[in-house]
């Protein structure tokens, strides 16, 4: 049951894509609201007529959030019970509800999260990279100078990072994550959940062939592999000159690159790391 005689404002996550990816508890809870906020009322009907709920609707979204927010926690105030959903996934991740969340803290109203799916977590365990530490980005700044400034400071991450990117931006993110970041490995999750799901794992610079030919359609997280982690580096010793080059190889490096690199981690003369180089092939 939904707290009684108390309002409260529940995060309810609705599918990123397929609609049988709502949980049963999301389900009961939008059932048993007093009112639904949602990011576009439209999109969320097309979710609420499939499972037959009919609520009154309140829109909330970027453009109408400072006037709406207080309006939505004065209705918790008064004790009713309001479900947030965003257009896909968990409210509060890169869309408006985060601003909500603030509001019903400061303003010490009941809150509570009804778990779900989420693009970043979903692109995060398809891209084949480290899970165990990771960083969420989000969308990058749109302006390029900003843009270009974030991604520098991503230069040496060593977490896998996750980025959400609009289709008709992919093309210059990642022109810029390739101009920056070197040839690095790369995730992109596309339309996940849907019926044109794709997972592309590669190179930046082959990622930036690829979409010269063809213009991005749909939703797209990029996952970026991390670095070399510390651990590892320290671990330099106990490796080959040829093992330590075929792991950048494997991350993505030009052979020219991976030299460089070694050259630096071991503290050597390049020419002294070149010639194990010979031979190996860039994958
Ligand atoms: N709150 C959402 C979540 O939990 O993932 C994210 C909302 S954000 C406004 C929308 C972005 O999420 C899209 O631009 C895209 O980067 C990503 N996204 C959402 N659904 C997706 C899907 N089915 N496949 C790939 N990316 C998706």
């Amino acid at each position: 049951m939904l707290n009684s005689g108390r309002g409260c404002l529940y995060l309810c996550a609705t599918p990123i894509g397929n609609l049988e990816d709502i949980t049963l508890r999301s389900l009961r809870i939008l059932r048993e609201a007093d009112y639904i906020a949602a990011e576009d009322t439209r999109h969320t009907l097309k979710l609420l007529n499939h499972y037959e709920i009919s609520k009154p609707l309140i829109s909330y979204h970027e453009h109408n959030r400072r006037e709406k927010g207080p309006e939505i926690i004065a209705l918790v105030q008064k004790g009713y019970q309001v479900a947030l959903v965003s257009d896909a996934g968990m409210p509060g991740i890169s869309d408006p509800g985060a601003d909500l969340v603030q509001l019903a803290y400061e303003a010490k109203v009941a809150i509570t999260v009804v778990p779900g799916p989420s693009a970043a977590l979903s692109a995060l365990v398809l891209s084949s990279f480290p899970t165990e530490r990771f960083a969420f980005e989000g969308f990058l700044p749109r302006q390029k100078k900003q843009r270009q400034e974030r991604i520098n400071i991503l230069r040496n991450e060593e977490r896998t990072v996750i980025i959400y990117e609009a289709p008709h931006r992919l093309k210059s993110l990642l022109q810029d994550m390739y101009d920056i970041l070197g040839n690095r490995r790369i995730s992109i999750a596309r339309e996940l959940t849907k019926i044109h799901e794709e997972v592309l794992t590669m190179s930046l610079q082959e990622a930036v062939n690829h979409y010269c030919n063809q213009t991005p359609r749909g939703e797209f997280v990029v996952v970026l592999k991390g670095v070399q982690t510390s651990d590892q580096q320290k671990n330099f010793s106990q490796i080959s000159i040829e093992d330590h080059i075929k792991e950048y190889l494997e991350a993505g490096m030009s052979k020219k690159e991976a030299v460089k690199q070694v050259a630096k981690d071991r503290n050597i003369p390049k020419s002294e790391v070149y010639p194990y180089s010979i031979g190996l092939d860039i994958l």
